[in-house]
């Protein structure tokens, strides 16, 4: 004999139903069958919803039964039976039976849990009996047995307990007797020994599978639902998750204690002594493997076996210095949530004994408060403990695993996987048997939190980052060709699975949260929503995504105001944009402490030498314990083409022109000219190298005429350079009587930071920097005499943006 159990998506379509009878016609030609079925897909929350409203004097209870009547007339249409079958008759009368139940609640505006059990089982009623007059139609040896006279249990309406003796021995005796080759029982419902209808709690048809299979001590119990099995984590969630082969009972009532929907937690119980496994199956994919619950579990090396979740969970708190040392407040504590059959799900006591903490359902939160308040009236009048502290809107996150308990530092890696994506915990509890770690925390931070625990995990050590670009002029569009490019690659060698997720220009902002399609980026970013800073900064910390990380590729003040925010939510932080790092000491040192505290990198390797690995170099040997003692560099790739194209037959002005025409320079050339960008550059190194200091502490020898320096406008200031050419004739002529190149040079010497023009004489190491090169030479404590060199490319939209690139990996490989 064979037992199976359908759930409500199984047999929430004609389509599905069909699957469902193909599956039982196949069984039933080697063995007899029984077949357990849920209600339709979402009635049983709607036959809720119609009584709610009848009792609350709400006509639209009328509207929520012809939906649940269209509901089930539609699928019987689809079904085409033959205009024979009694079916359509039948199921109005029923139907007509619902109405005037909730006709009655809505005259008496009461619905007590009795009525409750009475008008929730019409869900199961109504479709095991079309399923079976479905199969009678297709002349299937079937017969519908109402679980009702079978399953006998007390009062306790809602969630009523079963008495096994006279249940087994009613189901035995049923079964011993039957002919037919398939029998269709409605699961969830039961009956009293008073004969009232009763529930077996809700998700209860797995249950009721369970009792059926236990009493005819069947080989197994197959549940058959939407998904291929018990999965690592909820896979609605988690896209990552897969199913588990092979679980212990011990485990599945673990995860399914703490909220894996997919087996209702009483079911484990009734097989469990026999011996009777689970196989989990999916009704859409009839082929998928599923999952085995038996004992029959190899003690693999696994140690986390699957992570759950239980939604809206409210946190009591008990607390003051009254308690502690103290016996009797616990038990009076449990004592009064048990009277009001309020069930405890987590509870958490610290040593001092100072406070006591419990989960428990937020629906309880309210009654919970009043009534513990009320046991512990003399004692808060005396200030003797505090009014209980009631928080909402939790969640419980749950590791389970038999072999966790073998395995140090699981708790460990899950606190810290959850710190560092800024996820708060607000209380924790680990069973003594160590099979289980719960962590309370905030409802919306549940998805985050579920992906970077299953990251960490269950995935073969793949690290998604999510990535959130704002600015893609230039720079901005080659970092997304080049993501494009190297996704696999980073997939396939460094196990980064990275994702842009969110892209901004000055107009418009696109976000998805499972990352932008990147053949699409463009036409979808030029329908995308308007752009605003505050609204980009909003939207990616809604999206609450693991390893976010926010791109800085403008040269925007205000973006680089925003960086401190990003930080405060452990979003990473990637930026070209120079002036967060030269803007005053305070706050680059706020960013840096931010950056610590909430664990969110903070990297801006491009702010010097574009893509050179300058600032890494430099931070490489300050951790390793090295010491700057200097600095000499030419920073400028913009006044290096300059006075590399500059000579007694060029013109100073059109040599600018040209920098600028080829995107060398800053929109405003004076920015460059000035040497402003080359002293913010050796301030940031300056900084790097452990020396507080400001930009006007930067010594700042200018070469442009007065006349230049005054300038109100960029088109005046080009007109100055017409104008001034003997100035900056001169220089050249200068450098020239010397034999020497004319280089602007940054310094930073014990302490101290200096730019201006330099003559650079033959044989030194700048004196042949070509194009728009940069160098920098480190002196350190280890290379006192001969500098560390770096030199190469140091402006130029792909370097740059490869530069953004290797900062975004570096977060990667943390
Ligand atoms: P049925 O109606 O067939 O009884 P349920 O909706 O009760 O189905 O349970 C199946 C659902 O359980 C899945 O669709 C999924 O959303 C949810 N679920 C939660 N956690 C898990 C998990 N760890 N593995 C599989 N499914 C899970
Ligand atoms: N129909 C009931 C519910 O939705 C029982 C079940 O589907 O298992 O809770
Ligand atoms: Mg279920």
């Amino acid at each position: 004999m064979k037992v199976l159990k359908f759930g409500g998506t199984s047999v929430g379509s004609s389509k599905n139903i069909n699957n469902v009878i193909n599956i039982l016609e196949n069984y039933s030609k080697k063995d007899t069958v029984v077949c357990i079925v849920s209600a339709v897909g979402g009635i049983t929350d709607k036959l809720l919803l119609a009584g709610r409203q009848a009792q609350n004097k709400d006509n639209g209870y009328i509207e929520t039964f012809n939906t649940i009547k269209d509901i089930h007339f539609n699928i019987i249409n689809e079904l085409n039976l033959d205009k024979s079958s009694p079916i359509v008759e039948s199921v109005d009368i029923k139907l007509n039976a619902l109405k005037s139940l909730l006709d009655g609640i809505f005259l008496i505006n009461e619905l007590s849990p009795k009525t409750s059990d009475k008008l929730v089982s019409f869900g199961e009623k109504l479709s095991s009996f079309i399923i079976a007059e479905t199969m009678k139609n297709r002349a299937l040896s079937v017969e519908h047995k109402n679980s009702q006279d079978l399953i006998t249990t007390n009062s306790n309406f809602t969630k009523a307990e079963v008495y096994s003796s006279i249940t087994n021995k009613s189901i035995q005796d049923y079964f011993k007797s039957a002919t037919q080759r398939i029998t269709i029982l409605p699961g969830f419902i039961s009956k009293s020994k008073l004969g009232e209808e009763t529930t077996l709690g809700r998700g209860g048809s797995d249950f009721t599978a369970a009792i059926v299979a236990a009493a005819l001590k069947v080989e197994q119990l197959e549940i058959w639902t939407d998904v291929s099995g018990m999965f690592t984590t909820n896979p609605k969630l988690v896209k990552q998750a897969y199913p588990i082969e092979k679980i212990s009972y011990q485990e599945a009532m673990e995860l399914s204690h703490f909220g894996a929907k997919v087996l209702y937690p009483p079911t484990v119980q009734p097989v469990l002594d026999l011996n009777i496994p689970i196989h989990i199956k999916n009704t859409l994919e009839p082929h998928a493997v599923g999952t085995i619950i038996s004992n029959d579990v190899a003690n693999g090396n696994y140690t986390v076996r699957g992570i759950s979740n239980i939604e809206n969970i409210a946190l009591l708190t008990l607390q003051g210095s009254g308690m502690v040392g103290i016996p009797g407040f616990s038990k009076r504590l449990f004592e009064t949530l048990s009277q009001e059959k309020i069930n405890v799900i987590l509870i958490t006591q610290a040593s001092s004994e100072h406070s006591i903490c419990l989960g428990i359902d937020e629906n309880d939160a309210e009654i919970a408060k009043t009534t513990i308040d009320a046991t512990f009236e003399n004692e808060i009048a005396l200030h003797k403990i505090d009014p209980i502290i009631v928080e909402k809107e939790l969640s419980i996150i749950a590791l389970v695993g038999d072999n966790m308990k073998s395995h140090q530092g699981i708790s460990g890696k899950m606190f810290s996987t959850l710190g560092k994506n800024n996820i708060n915990i607000r209380a924790i509890a680990q069973g003594a048997s160590e099979k289980n770690i719960s962590a309370v925390i905030a409802k919306t931070d549940v998805k985050k939190a579920l992906n970077s625990l299953h990251e960490q995990f269950f995935e073969a050590k793949t690290k998604q980052l999510n990535v959130f670009i704002t600015g893609v002029g230039n720079v901005g569009e080659k970092l997304v060709d080049q993501i494009k490019q190297q996704r696999k690659y980073l997939k396939d060698n460094l196990k980064i699975n990275m994702r842009i997720a969110g892209l901004s220009n000055s107009r418009k902002m696109i976000f998805d949260e499972d990352g932008i399609d990147l053949n699409t980026w463009k036409e979808q970013l030029a329908e995308g929503e308007k752009a605003s800073l505050n609204g980009f900064f909003e939207s990616t910390k809604k999206l609450n995504l693991r390893n976010s990380i926010f791109v800085d590729v403008t040269a925007n003040n205000e973006v680089a105001t925003l960086y401190e925010k990003y930080l405060r939510q452990s979003i990473g932080v990637v930026a070209c944009n120079k002036i967060a790092c030269s803007s005053d000491l305070e706050n680059y040192k706020l960013l840096k402490r931010l950056s610590l505290k909430y664990n969110a990198p903070f990297l801006f390797e491009t702010n010097v030498g574009a893509g050179l690995p300058i600032i890494d170099t430099l931070n490489n040997l300050i951790a390793s314990g090295d010491k700057i003692t200097s600095i000499h560099a030419v920073l400028s790739g913009s006044l290096n083409f300059v006075f590399n194209n500059f000579n007694d037959s060029t013109k100073f002005y059109d040599v600018v022109k040209q920098a600028a025409a080829e995107g060398y320079t800053e929109p405003d050339p004076r920015i460059d000219l000035s040497g402003v960008d080359v002293a913010r550059k050796i301030l940031i190194l300056a900084r790097e190298s452990g020396v507080e200091m400001n930009l006007e502490d930067i010594e700042n020898t200018p070469f442009l005429s007065k006349s230049g320096l005054e300038s109100g406008s960029v088109d005046d200031f080009y007109k100055t350079l017409i104008k001034d050419e003997a100035h900056y004739q001169q220089l050249y002529a200068s450098a020239k009587a010397k034999n020497c190149q004319l280089k602007y040079v940054a310094q930073f010497n014990n302490g101290k930071a200096s730019v201006g023009l330099q003559e650079i004489p033959i044989g030194h190491p700048f004196y042949n920097l070509e194009g728009k090169d940069n160098i920098v030479m480190f002196y350190t404590k280890r290379y006192p005499e001969q500098p560390m060199i770096i030199k190469g490319a140091g402006a130029g939209a792909d370097v740059t943006a490869s530069g953004l690139f290797a900062d975004i990996i570096r977060i990667g490989n943390d």
